[in-house]
C-alpha cells in the first residue's frame, strides 16, 4: 500500500469527453413535462431558456460527449484537480479505513462550480447570447457563472438569494469584480419578485423563488438565455470530469473505493464524482456504496416526496420528476446555502428510485465539527456544503473501525469555505445550531404539489 499523499495528473490525462450517465441507465429517465399542457417537452419548448447545444445534451443517450478543445483550454487552469490520501485524517480518527478525497477548491471560484459555468458560457456564446441570467444560493454559482461570463464577453446578471446576499458580502464584491450585477432575491426587479415581497417584506429568498426571477427575466429579451448550477442534465454531466479523473487517479494509488461519498443540493458535484463510478459498474465494473449527504435542515432525498414538482417557486419551469420537498417550501437559513434548494436533481432521484445510491442527512453542528477536524489534520478549510461530504466520509470510516474493516473511502471536497468564515466564527462562538425546519410548513409544501397523471 502506497504511502503517497497527493496523485497528480497531467495535462493530456485529462478527460475528452463528459461522461453521460444516460446511455448505461437500465430504465430510461421518466419525461420531462410542460407546466401548462401537462404533456412531455421537446428540445423547442426549451429553447427560449437555453441554446440548442445544451438542451441536445440535455435529452443525449450517448455515453460519451466531447469537450470542445477551447472549453478543455480554459479547465487546463485549474484541472485536472489533484486528488489527496487523507493520511493525517485517518491517524487522527484511528480507524484502519483508507480515506481518499478529490479536491474542486483549486479552481477560479473555489469550487466545482466552473466545470459547468464554463461549458454553458461557451455553448451561449456560440449560439449568438449576448446575456446570462441566473440565481446563486450561497454566491458560488453566481461566481462562477460571472467568471465564465467575463471569459466570452458576456453580460452576467445575478439573482442571490437574500439571506446570503446578506451573510456574504465578499461573494457579491467577486461577481462584479468578473463584471457581473447582483440583486438581492425576491426583488422589485421582477413581478414575481413583486408579489413575494408583498406578502413578505423580510423575506429571505429561496433558490426557487430566484430561480423564479431569474427565468421571468431571461424570456423577455431574445438575446438572453438562463444558466442554472445544478440540477439540470447537462449540468450533471460537465460535472463528471471531476469522477473521470479520480478514477484514473484511484488507479495511480492502486486500490479502488468501497464507498463514495459527495453532499447533495442539487446533486452536480455529487453526480460529478458518483456517476463515472455508477456507469463503471452498470457496465459490469466493481459496485462501489454511492452515498448522498443532505442537510437534516433540507432534506429533499431522505425526507422528500418522489413526486413531479417544479424547480421554481412561481410555477415556470417544465415538471420534472425528482425527490422534492414542494417547490413552496422555504428551507431555514442555516449556513450551507448551496444545499438549500427543494428538489433534487432528477438523474440522481432516479437513480436512488432505482437502488443505485443511498442517502444520509446530517445536522450543520456535526458537519461543522468534522469540517473543523478536518482543516486542523488536512489544512484545507472546508465549505459548508463541503462539510457535510467530510461528514458523511467520517461516518464511514469511524463505521470501519467498529467493524474492523480496512475499506477505502472516496469522497469529493468541493470547494473551500474562505469566503464562509463568518460562519466558522459562528461556530466557534457557540452560536451555530441546527436549524429545523417547520413540519407543518413541509406538509402544507407538500399537499401543494401539482397534480399530474402518471405518464406511461
Ligand atoms: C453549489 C455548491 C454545492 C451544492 O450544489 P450541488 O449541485 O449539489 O453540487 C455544494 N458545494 C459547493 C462548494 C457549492 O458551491
Amino acid at each position: 500500500m502506497s504511502k503517497q499523499t497527493k496523485f497528480q495528473l497531467d495535462e493530456n490525462q485529462m478527460p475528452r469527453f463528459w461522461y453521460n450517465l444516460q446511455a448505461d441507465l437500465p430504465k430510461a429517465l421518466p419525461a420531462v413535462l410542460h407546466p401548462g399542457t401537462l404533456k412531455p417537452v421537446g428540445p423547442d419548448d426549451l429553447a427560449p431558456l437555453f441554446p440548442m447545444a445544451l438542451i441536445m445534451q440535455e435529452v443525449s443517450l450517448e455515453r460519451e460527449i466531447e469537450i470542445p478543445e477551447p472549453v478543455r483550454d480554459v479547465y487546463r487552469l485549474w484541472r485536472p484537480a489533484p486528488l489527496f490520501r487523507a493520511h493525517r485524517l485517518e491517524k487522527a480518527l484511528g480507524t484502519p479505513a483508507r480515506i481518499y478525497y478529490k479536491y474542486e477548491g483549486g479552481s477560479p471560484a473555489g469550487s466545482h462550480k466552473p466545470n459547468t459555468a464554463v461549458p454553458q458560457a461557451f455553448f451561449n456564446k456560440e449560439a449568438g447570447v449576448k446575456r446570462l441570467v441566473t440565481e446563486t444560493g450561497a454566491g458560488q454559482w453566481g461566481t462562477s457563472l460571472a467568471f465564465a461570463g467575463s471569459l466570452y464577453g458576456l453580460e452576467v446578471e445575478v439573482f442571490q438569494v437574500r439571506v446570503s446576499y446578506d451573510q456574504k458580502p465578499y461573494r457579491r464584491a467577486m461577481m462584479e469584480t468578473y463584471g457581473a450585477r447582483c440583486i438581492a432575491s425576491p426583488s422589485d426587479a421582477t413581478v414575481f419578485g413583486r408579489s413575494v415581497l408583498a406578502k413578505n417584506p423580510n423575506h429571505p429568498g429561496s433558490l426557487g423563488i430566484a430561480i423564479s426571477e431569474a427565468v421571468e427575466l431571461a424570456v423577455q429579451r431574445d438575446d438572453t438565455k438562463y444558466a442554472l448550477g445544478s440540477v439540470l442534465n447537462h449540468v450533471l454531466l460537465h460535472q463528471t470530469v471531476i469522477g473521470q479523473e479520480a478514477m484514473e487517479q484511484m488507479r495511480m494509488a492502486d486500490v479502488w473505493p468501497d464507498v463514495v461519498v459527495g453532499c447533495t443540493g442539487g446533486g452536480s458535484n455529487f453526480a460529478g464524482i458518483a456517476f463515472p463510478f455508477i456507469g463503471h459498474g452498470l457496465r459490469g465494473g466493481p459496485k462501489p456504496r454511492i452515498v448522498a449527504v443532505e442537510p437534516a435542515a433540507c432534506p429533499s432525498l431522505t425526507r422528500g416526496r418522489y413526486a413531479y414538482d417544479f424547480g421554481d417557486s412561481a410555477g415556470m419551469t417544465p415538471l420534472t420528476k425528482m425527490h422534492t420537498l414542494g417547490s413552496q417550501f422555504t428551507p431555514p437559513g442555516f449556513h450551507a446555502g448551496g444545499l438549500r434548494y427543494h428538489g433534487m436533481a432528477p438523474m440522481i432521484s432516479h437513480c436512488k428510485e432505482l437502488g443505485l445510491l443511498e442517502a444520509v442527512s446530517y445536522n450543520q453542528v456535526e458537519c461543522f465539527e468534522a469540517g473543523v477536524l478536518f482543516a486542523r489534520n488536512e489544512g484545507i478549510v472546508p465549505a459548508p456544503e463541503a462539510n457535510h461530504a467530510v461528514k458523511g466520509a467520517i461516518a464511514e470510516a469511524m463505521r470501519c473501525k467498529r467493524e474492523g474493516k480496512a475499506e477505502t473511502i472516496l469522497f469529493n471536497l468541493c470547494g473551500h469555505g474562505h469566503f464562509d468564515m463568518t460562519a466558522y466564527q459562528k461556530y466557534f462562538a457557540g452560536e451555530l445550531t441546527d436549524e429545523h425546519y417547520d413540519e407543518s410548513e413541509l406538509a402544507m409544501a407538500l399537499a401543494g404539489l401539482p397534480s399530474v397523471p402518471e405518464p406511461v
